[in-house]
């Protein structure tokens, strides 16, 4: 049973706006409705949330650069008057997209350069990705692939999907088969039926994953009959991509839930954005929330060079404080790898805060998270331990303030194990 702390964003109700005022929860609740019914334009926003004229000439402007397409569902999660609104910070245009910066650039991950046919991008030895829709459910105005990303709002014509699905079939190396988008569930289940059921087949295909955002911006989707249909094709993994703890709703929760209780392996991945989730607390609740609705948090990414996303990059060193602000202190579960996805192709680096302090020929000195010095003796002969230099003793008796008593240096040698702050807090607690 999921046990909520009684945090979960509730929303407005829909018929309170005037937009939906009409609308019948049958409607509401059905993800065909709700796709159909997404907000693409100004005056429609305007009715949901308090937009100056300038933001509405903003949000105009800014739909050249990348499609605006807002479930109902979301829209209405969003707080109507706050301009930093996690919700509307993710789902409505500014016009800080259309500053462009020097650093920026139209696909920074190279992944039209590692493309061998159109949808594909092989990168990894062993796995590829595979974009079967340019169709989102809502589009994030930090997308970095926002050069395709709802370009004809449509799945990808069948020839191209066959070519790909060809592509696999003729690389007996690819063993993991990446779906992604736009967002594949955002396709009908015959198309999708179609794609698990050629990849299947492929004896070389080991496992299938999906990446899809529709449990955070369109819960409705996950239905009997898809989660039917994607039973049919384990091993399946499925990660979503919530960035926010606001975005953790009972219907989010709910559909979460099916797809743990359907069997599939649930992973999330964040993007750190600045004004939105660039905080160690912010961060920890929410990846506190996703363990309770049985979504292990995977990755934290950077935020990536597209264009027009310089106003949502925070620092490398924001992400590590925040790393170094998870691990040790929650679950090891609950921490994700956090991840710059490297410009030109690099592919994807793990960083982290610097937990080995120094070495020697024979020990590692560790750090962890309260700060105590840890020694670490490496294996070998026990008599490979510290080897003097010949004449080193004789000085260390004549001369013995050359001998650092301090820091990492007696872990060094193996004269301590441990050097711990005097204020820890373990040691302070009461049995
Ligand atoms: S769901 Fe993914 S592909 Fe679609 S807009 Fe959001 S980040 Fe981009």
């Amino acid at each position: 049973m999921f046990k909520t702390d009684g945090s979960l964003t509730e929303g407005r109700d829909f018929k309170e706006i005037s937009l939906w005022s009409n609308v019948s929860t049958e409607e509401w609740n059905d993800w065909h409705w709700q796709l159909r019914n997404r907000i693409t334009d100004v005056e429609e926003l305007s009715e949901v949330i308090d937009l100056t004229s300038e933001e509405e000439e903003n949000i105009s402007n800014s739909l050249n650069e990348l499609r605006m397409a807002i479930t109902p569902y979301f829209a209405a999660l969003m707080d109507p008057s706050d301009r930093s609104c996690p919700i509307r910070r993710r789902a409505v245009p500014t016009g800080m997209e259309l500053e462009k910066k020097p650093e920026d650039i139209l696909d920074p991950l190279h992944e039209d350069e590692d493309s061998p046919v159109p949808g594909i991008t092989h990168r990894y030895p062993d796995r590829i990705l595979f974009l079967i829709t340019d169709q989102c459910g809502m589009y994030c105005r930090h997308c970095t692939r926002r050069r395709q990303a709802g370009e004809t709002d449509q799945p990808m014509p069948r020839e191209i999907i066959d070519k790909g699905i060809e592509y696999v079939r003729k690389s007996p190396e690819v063993r993991d088969v990446l779906l992604s988008g736009g967002d594949p569930l955002t396709v009908s289940n015959d198309r999708l039926e179609y794609v698990l059921d050629k990849l299947y087949e492929i004896p070389h295909v080991e496992m299938l994953r999906i990446g899809s955002n529709v449990p955070v911006v369109l819960p409705q989707r996950i239905t009997p009959e898809l989660l039917d249909l994607l039973g049919r094709y384990q091993p399946l993994y499925i990660n979503t991509h919530f960035n926010h703890p606001k975005e953790i709703t009972e219907a989010s929760k709910e559909a979460c839930e099916k797809l743990a209780d359907g069997g599939f392996v649930l992973g999330n991945q964040s993007v750190l954005l600045k004004g939105v989730n660039d905080s160690p607390i912010v961060m920890k609740k929410l990846v506190q929330d996703l363990l309770r609705m049985r979504v292990r948090p995977y990755y934290i990414y950077q935020c990536d060079l597209s264009k027009g996303l310089s106003h949502f990059r925070t620092s490398v060193g924001k992400g590590i404080e925040i790393m170094e602000n998870l691990r040790g202190y929650t679950s090891g579960l609950a921490v994700p790898t956090y991840i710059v996805d490297t410009p030109g192709g690099g592919g994807k680096v793990p960083v982290t805060p610097n937990y080995v302090v120094s070495r020697s020929d024979r020990r590692v000195v560790l750090r962890n998270y309260e700060g105590v010095l840890i020694s670490y003796t490496e294996p070998g002969d026990e008599e490979e331990g510290y080897e003097e230099t010949p004449g080193e003793e004789e000085l260390r008796e004549q001369f013995p303030n050359l001998v650092n008593e301090e820091g990492p240096s007696p872990l060094l040698r193996g004269d301590r194990l441990v050097v711990e702050p005097e204020d820890l807090e373990r040691h302070q607690r009461e049995g």
